[in-house]
């Protein structure tokens, strides 16, 4: 679908821009020259397509039991149970965004030692793979986005994208670049390092026996509305939220950063998946810890900002203003609300739709109104 676009080529284009706080050689290692990416007509071309029965069964099990348990108990969960799933499942939403992917896959900012703690144990609350699988896997998804070497491939479907991945057998391709994919920097953080090793207990202890083990003892809940509830229903739906980032978010929304890519703007994935949603910006951008241009539906911008205040997260990656600018001039759809009209097809009145407008704020509304006029 798309010619080998990385956030390094882009930068190397705009000859004199470069990402705040990352130097341009940093950035230009990013880059992906070889990269295995076929065209559209090859989508289907793949022989490995063996099920894992095991995990389709348990996946599909799972989810049929979660909703028939959580109908059967919804009348009885008290408020005070359902506040603390929400809280649970933002925890577990907060490693997975603001852990796992903005800060270890992508470094696009440092945490200190409880900060990375903090991180770890949240991860684990979001019961997902290990940090190592987990990293593997994303630097494998954007350096080979929409190729045969990206694990969750959305050329193959939504199904495919979201959790059908899940119930096979990975590509050759994806096996290939994942073995020889850096990690070092992952294997050397020890805080990392010890999830890898604990993954199953650390799992079972922050995903299970803690979320529904406090309703019962601190409020006495019932047991088993409790283990629905934290155990099954928060689980299956942090899960998902996550998952929607792979297929929603790659097949649904507008690319006013690079039409060339899948990936794209999607508000609904962004409520869902505390601020991951907005993906076209993200592939183009990925050391950006924002992971968004704008801080609008970013629920994990936000908490990273409180624990900036406190000195636990600092050195924050963002992509400068002119060069979000340069690339989106060059490479944008045209919706983007700001530099959007300077592709010639895309007329001002894109200014006008309120829901691109929304998107900016006050004085900058105006300011491309009279750039375009
Ligand atoms: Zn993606
Ligand atoms: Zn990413």
């Amino acid at each position: 679908m798309a010619p080998n676009t990385t956030a390094a080529s882009k930068e190397a284009e705009c000859v004199g821009e470069s990402a705040d706080g990352a130097p341009a050689t940093a950035v230009a290692s990013q880059a992906a020259p070889e990269a295995p990416r076929r065209v559209w007509v090859d989508k289907y071309n793949y022989t490995g397509k063996e099920i894992i029965w095991l995990n389709t069964i348990a996946i599909v099990l799972f989810h049929v039991l979660t909703v028939v348990l959580t109908l059967y108990v919804i009348r009885d969960i008290t408020v005070l149970t359902g506040l603390w799933s929400v809280f649970v499942g933002l925890a577990g939403g907060f490693g997975v965004t603001g852990g796992v992917h903005r800060m270890w896959t992508h470094r696009s900012y440092q945490a200190t030692f409880p900060m990375r703690v903090l991180l770890m144990l949240c991860f684990a609350t979001s019961g997902q793979n290990s940090i190592f699988d987990w990293v593997r896997d994303h630097r494998v998804h954007h350096k080979y986005s929409e190729s045969d070497a990206d694990p969750h491939d959305v050329r193959r479907g939504f199904f495919f994208s979201h959790v059908g991945w899940l119930m096979m057998r990975k590509h050759p391709e994806v096996r290939r670049r994942g073995a020889v994919v850096d990690m070092s920097d992952i294997l050397q953080d020890p805080v990392a390092a010890f999830q890898i090793k604990y993954h199953l207990p650390l799992k079972i202890l922050m995903c299970l026996v803690i979320p529904v083990g406090v309703p019962v003892l601190l409020w006495g809940e019932n047991f088993f509305v409790s283990f629905v509830l934290l155990g099954m229903a928060r689980y299956m739906f942090g899960l998902n939220f996550t998952w929607l980032v792979n297929s929603a978010a790659h097949m649904f929304g507008n690319k006013p950063f690079d039409n060339r890519i899948a990936s794209a703007e999607n508000r609904i994935v962004s409520v869902v998946a505390m601020g991951e949603g907005w993906h076209n910006y993200h592939h183009v951008f990925p050391w950006d810890y924002k992971a968004a241009e704008l801080p609008d539906t970013n629920l994990t911008l936000h908490i990273l900002h409180f624990f900036k205040r406190i000195g636990w997260a600092y050195e924050f990656k963002s992509a400068s203003q002119s060069l979000v600018e340069c690339v989106t001039k060059r490479y944008g759809d045209g919706s983007h609300p700001k530099y959007g009209c300077a592709t010639p097809e895309i007329p001002i009145e894109a200014l006008d739709n309120p829901e691109i407008v929304d998107r900016l704020y006050g004085d900058e509304v105006e300011e491309a109104k009279e750039k375009c006029a």
